[in-house]
């Protein structure tokens, strides 16, 4: 079936996969049948970060800040690229910078939004220069295993971090007033007030404020 220029992007979508398929190796046994475990996992986009679950268990950030950060792992939250596949607009354009807006670029592809995590970070005692999403979001799992403190704040960190910097995006791309600009600081002062609940990770944090 050949692709046209007029068909749906959902259909122009499963046809690509036809060609990619064919490069599977073993996608099929002696016998031509189709092994769908080794399909699948060539399918999935977030086949390689399938970690990242472990970064909600027992995370001290807000719920609301989980729901978009696990929006923001699942690739789902409403970043223009997307909102163009669906056909809702046509201006693909950053709110920040000139480059297309994509999960990748948001986070933290975007020197804007790249430098508040940064700051965070570097509050954390951290030394890390952040990537483009999907590979920071492996990085963030790597580093936030295990339960030490370090790897507590980490992970609440970044669900903050994610949360707070799309509403940042949200407000400036709707053109909504943006009262403070210290992004930075109300993302640690979030961590720090979550985090000083619990008894272990308050004297760290004291440390960190220092
Ligand atoms: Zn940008």
């Amino acid at each position: 079936m050949p692709v046209k220029q007029n068909s749906s992007w959902i259909l122009k979508a499963i046809l690509q996969q036809r060609d990619s398929l064919q490069q599977v190796e073993g996608w099929n046994n002696m016998k031509g049948k189709i092994i769908t475990r080794k399909v699948y996992q060539m399918l999935r986009v977030d086949y390689a970060v399938v970690g990242w679950r472990q970064t909600m268990y027992q995370n001290m950030a807000r719920p609301r800040a989980l729901f978009v950060f696990w929006l923001a792992c699942h690739c789902r939250l409403a970043t223009k690229d997307r909102l163009q596949k669906f056909g809702v607009i046509v201006n693909l354009k950053c709110c920040f910078c000139h480059n297309d807006e994509t999960i990748n670029h948001l986070f933290f592809g975007c020197i804007e939004l790249k430098n508040i995590w940064h700051k965070v970070l570097r509050w954390l005692k951290v030394d890390h220069v952040p990537m483009e999403w999907n590979e920071e979001l492996r990085w963030i799992t790597r580093s936030s295993k295990g339960k030490g403190w370090k790897a507590q704040l980490l992970k609440s960190a970044a669900a903050e971090t994610v949360y707070t910097l799309w509403k940042y995006r949200n407000d400036v791309c709707f053109g909504n007033q943006v009262y403070n600009t210290n992004i930075d600081e109300d993302i640690i002062n979030t961590i720090v007030y979550r985090g000083w609940r619990s008894p272990k990770i308050r004297e760290h944090i004291a440390h960190l404020l220092i």
